[in-house]
């Protein structure tokens, strides 16, 4: 079922994602050769503390996990694409880093992710996370009242396959509210002109996440959460909650400027 959320609790869903933005820029200016998945959730932890937020991945058991989430990021390095624990493993020079996380802040959730290279940056990888974060604003775009969220999924779809990469659609973007995840499924491919009709007050995660191998495929590592491509190759993840506004799309979890530094 699909809840529509009025203008008001829009405006406290952007309150949940301006937490998540900020989770978002900690992480990724600690994300540097040498300090652990461990430390960068951390991190996280602490900027949810003094926003007095909650996670909604700390203890998450959907259907397909065999054991709840124990962290509230998720961070995914090289071939690992999705849902990764952080733990010990210290970041490389020339890694690549997706970062997931969320925030739930009086009852509202939101969602986002950032992909980041570690130290050396490899032009394979610039070029992924690129597409990547064209595919995301290509799906904000098209998240217009009146259109249909197909709409949504061909934009992101066109780009990925455009530029070579693997596109799997058994994970992908969702309705956000109360709970981090609710209907619809936004997968990150589909055809023009099909499935919801976009109305006021929906707001979803879009999420592209692509396979720089080429290949749709995917394996699940013993630990039920750890999604990589299957072939090896790298993965690039970028999300945003995003509210469907009279005015067109509002990008709940961007962050706002702050006051230019004294
Ligand atoms: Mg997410
Ligand atoms: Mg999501």
């Amino acid at each position: 079922m699909v809840v529509y959320k009025t203008p008001g609790e829009i405006d406290a869903m952007h309150a949940a994602g301006q937490v998540t933005a900020s989770i978002l820029a900690a992480v990724r200016a600690r994300a540097l050769p040498g300090v652990s998945l461990a430390e960068l959730d951390e991190t996280a932890r602490d900027v949810l503390a003094a926003a007095r937020a909650t996670s909604p991945f700390l203890g998450y058991l959907p259907a397909f996990a065999k054991s709840a989430f124990p962290a509230v990021i998720c961070a995914s390095v090289n071939d690992a694409a999705l849902h990764d624990i952080p733990g010990r493993y210290r970041l490389a020079d020339g890694d690549l880093l997706s970062i997931d996380c969320g925030a739930v802040l009086d009852g509202w959730a939101s969602d986002a992710a950032i992909s980041v290279q570690v130290g050396q940056r490899r032009p394979a990888d610039t070029r992924l996370i690129a597409t990547a974060d064209q595919a995301l604003r290509a799906g904000i775009a098209a998240a217009l009242p009146g259109g249909r969220l197909g709409d949504i999924c061909a934009a992101i779809g066109a780009i990925g396959r455009a530029a070579g990469y693997g596109i799997c659609t058994d994970f992908g973007g969702h309705g956000v509210g109360q709970a981090m995840h609710e209907d619809p499924h936004v997968p990150n491919d589909g055809r023009p002109g099909r499935g919801l009709t976009l109305k006021p007050g929906l707001v979803i995660a879009i999420e592209p996440w692509f396979l720089a191998g080429g290949v749709d495929a995917y394996r699940i590592d013993r630990n039920g959460w750890t999604i990589r491509s299957a072939d090896g190759s790298r993965a690039a993840h970028v999300e945003h909650t995003v509210a469907i506004t009279e005015d067109g799309p509002r990008v709940l979890t961007a962050p706002v400027p702050g006051p230019p530094a004294v």
